[in-house]
């Protein structure tokens, strides 16, 4: 900040910052020790169907057991193993975590309908060359059918996106693998190209149900949140909005036709047996 303002005259110390620069630089240091040593873990937060309740699936947020920063969120060291490419080995971790747990959710629930899960994928991730390849194995190894699967993937790492960026997506597509597009509404692209991408799922980003929160709630936003989810319809997409946090904003979103929702009204990002819980609740009414 003092650089940027002072221009190339003062360098004023900013002890916060210095901090925040050498946490940073520990962090990425430590990260494939960590990923050896068993220091990452998974939270299951639980998609619920808005017209009738029920789970329907979860989506795997990861987190960082660090023995001496304690618990760390995804946002503080996902952008550093993006930096280092180790996000690759530990979203394949990830990946290989989640489909299994998918699998034992399954067999204890039998007589539950479909469960799927999802996972979230980095953009590196996509221009790995072994990502169809690996999503593959780890879904035969599991023996998990690839329409149990759901990866997300932000509406800003699709845009602009050429074809060679696409086709390991189609290929999953094809497979029967879901994509999701995450954050949707942040990221200003045309919703025009929608029909370009192998997507059929659109996640509303919290920023739209955070709006749903006043009441009245503001009726352009009312009408944006309308607008998308019958165009996203019309293109046989399913709507699943992200960060509802009161059973108004949930009431709002399924009369606005959302499909699918997930926030800390339903439940926060947990371990994998309060989803089992979830269902139980679920089974007997
Ligand atoms: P995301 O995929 O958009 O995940 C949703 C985030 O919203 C999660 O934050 C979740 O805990 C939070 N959330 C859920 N419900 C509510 C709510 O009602 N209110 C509020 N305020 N927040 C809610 P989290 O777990 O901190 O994850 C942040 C981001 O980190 C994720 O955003 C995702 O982009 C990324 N991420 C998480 N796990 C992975 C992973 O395994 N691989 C990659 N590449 N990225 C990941
Ligand atoms: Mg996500
Ligand atoms: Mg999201
Ligand atoms: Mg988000």
């Amino acid at each position: 900040r003092a650089k940027s303002a002072g221009g190339n005259r003062f360098e004023l110390a900013d002890p916060e910052a210095d901090a925040r620069a050498i946490t940073r630089h520990g962090l990425t240091t430590a990260l494939p020790a960590a990923l050896e040593r068993g220091e990452f873990f998974i939270e299951y937060q639980p998609l619920v169907h808005l017209g009738d309740g029920s789970v329907r699936g979860a989506e795997a947020l990861v987190r960082w057991l660090h023995p001496q920063h304690g618990v760390l969120g995804p946002d503080r060291f996902i952008p550093l193993a993006e930096h280092t490419g180790l996000i690759v080995p530990l979203g394949r971790w990830v990946l290989e975590q989640s489909v299994r747990q998918a699998r034992a959710w399954r067999e204890r629930n039998a007589d539950a309908g479909p469960f799927r899960i999802n996972v979230n994928l980095s953009p590196c991730q996509l221009t790995h060359p072994g990502l169809v390849q690996d999503t593959v194995e780890i879904l035969e190894r599991a023996g998990v059918q690839p329409d149990a699967l759901c990866l997300e993937v932000t509406e800003s790492a699709l845009i602009g996106a050429d074809d060679d960026l696409l086709k390991p997506l189609r290929r999953l597509a094809e497979m029967g693998v879901d994509i999701a597009l995450d954050d949707f509404g942040t990221g200003y692209s045309n919703l025009a190209n929608l029909r370009r991408l192998p997507v059929s799922i659109l996640k509303l980003d919290r920023s739209f149900t955070q709006s749903m929160q006043r009441f009245p709630a503001d009726p352009v936003d009312l009408k944006i949140v309308e607008g998308i989810v019958s165009l996203a319809h019309s293109l046989d997409l399913t709507v699943t909005v992200e960060g509802v946090e009161t059973g108004a904003q949930a009431e709002q979103l399924r009369i606005l036709g959302c499909d699918t929702a997930q926030g800390w009204y339903y439940a926060r990002p947990g371990p994998p047996e309060r989803l089992h819980e979830l269902a139980l609740v679920d089974a007997t009414g």
